[in-house]
């Protein structure tokens, strides 16, 4: 029996398709929303961090003073929707492996900040536990998003409005363009719209073979370290992040070659001699996972409506920084097709066509 008309149909159920789906619910769009579910696919393996500075040589987030606010404030209205927190406030401490680095990072931040609080550690990371002797910074606006529990719970609410499928789709095959918008016949599903949101899965798709990702591969561990009962994120050249009592994960990697969910030991072998430069207590491995983020050639996310088919649409290439960027830019997609806003060119999918 065919269903009645949906306003838009989502593939994909990662960070990008559960984020987009919840924008247009909010705006009262009705959604149906189509996965293929893997538990290797990036957003089940990410660690659901949002750090403003980060990189060697701690530049603010691109995006954050737009990307923070919206992040916090959908996140929370998610969370009323669901009855449940998924959002922790979780500090970020990171250590400075050198006077040098130390001195330079206070005079860029101090000529380009974003509004990002960067202070003096509240208490100093316990020397026992951990080698600082070139002092550290807290970023106090940081966070974690539970990012299992906001996708199982997303889809439950999907079930609930009989508004989810798993399953694989083929764009080109089970995806008809008609008069009257999309029609995808193994389901008898009728929408305006479909929204490719597809992770790094998506290159060379049919509709957005011109979109140029570069796709990079991450690997995390899970830790135990009895002795160390620290409550913020340390980070240094890699970062750990206290999941409960005496548990830890420890990330990332980046790699570019090997392009696979698989986790090797020179991923391993990666992140514990960098953890080490810094943990002083026994270091136990007790898990090792791997996904691949979907980020673009030019480390821009991509989003908007194919320019020969405004049926058809894409969020995608949020790399390394989906659980901030998410809601700002599903935002961004909604006004653009709701409203005719206009998206950034440079986040702009067209900007792949010219
Ligand atoms: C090791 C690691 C650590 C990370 N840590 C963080 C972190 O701390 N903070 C952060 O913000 N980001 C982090 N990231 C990045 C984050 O994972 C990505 O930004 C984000 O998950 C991308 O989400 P996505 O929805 O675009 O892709 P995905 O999560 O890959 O989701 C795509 C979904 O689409 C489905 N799909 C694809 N094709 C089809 C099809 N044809 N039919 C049906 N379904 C389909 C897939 O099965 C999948 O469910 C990390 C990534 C890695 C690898």
């Amino acid at each position: 029996m065919q269903t009645a008309p949906f306003d838009a149909v989502i593939v994909g159920h990662g960070l990008a398709g559960a984020t987009l789906a919840w924008t247009f619910r909010l705006r009262g769009q009705r959604i149906a929303v189509i996965d293929q579910p893997r538990p290797d696919g990036a957003s089940r393996v990410a660690a659901g961090l949002i750090t403003p500075l980060s990189g060697p040589k701690l530049i603010p987030a691109w995006g954050w003073s737009e990307a923070w606010p919206r992040a916090l404030t959908f996140y929370r209205r998610i969370e009323e929707r669901l009855q449940r927190t998924l959002l922790a406030n979780l500090p970020a401490v990171r250590l400075f492996t050198s006077d040098e680095l130390r001195e330079r990072f206070h005079v860029r931040f101090a000529r380009r900040n974003e509004g990002i609080i960067a202070r003096e550690p509240m208490p100093f990371p316990n020397p026992e536990w951990f080698d600082a002797p070139f002092g550290a910074i807290e970023m106090t606006e940081a966070a974690r998003l539970d990012v299992v529990a906001y996708l199982d719970a997303s889809w439950q609410s999907l079930k609930e409005d009989d508004a989810c499928y798993e399953a694989s789709i083929d764009p080109v095959h089970d995806i008809q363009l008609d008069n009257n918008g999309v029609f995808l016949p193994a389901f008898q599903l009728r929408a305006q719209r479909v929204f490719f949101c597809q992770g790094a899965t998506a290159q060379g798709q049919h509709w957005f073979d011109r979109v140029r990702f570069n796709p990079a591969k991450g690997e995390l561990l899970t830790v135990r370290i009895p002795a160390i009962t620290e409550s913020r994120t340390i980070h240094q050249e890699v970062w750990l992040a206290p999941i409960e009592e005496g548990l830890f994960r420890v990330g990332a990697t980046f790699e570019w070659q090997q392009l696979d969910s698989l986790p090797t030991t020179a991923g391993r072998e990666h992140l514990l001699a960098r953890l080490k430069r810094f943990v002083k207590q026994p270091i136990e491995v007790v898990d090792q996972q791997a996904a691949v983020r979907p980020t673009m050639h030019d480390f821009r996310p991509v989003l908007g409506l194919h320019p020969d088919e405004p049926r058809v649409g894409i969020f995608n290439g949020l790399g390394a920084k989906g659980v901030l960027w998410a809601p700002w830019l599903a935002g961004c997609l909604a006004d653009a097709v709701l409203h005719g806003q206009p998206i950034p060119a440079e986040l702009d999918v067209q900007r792949w066509f010219r």
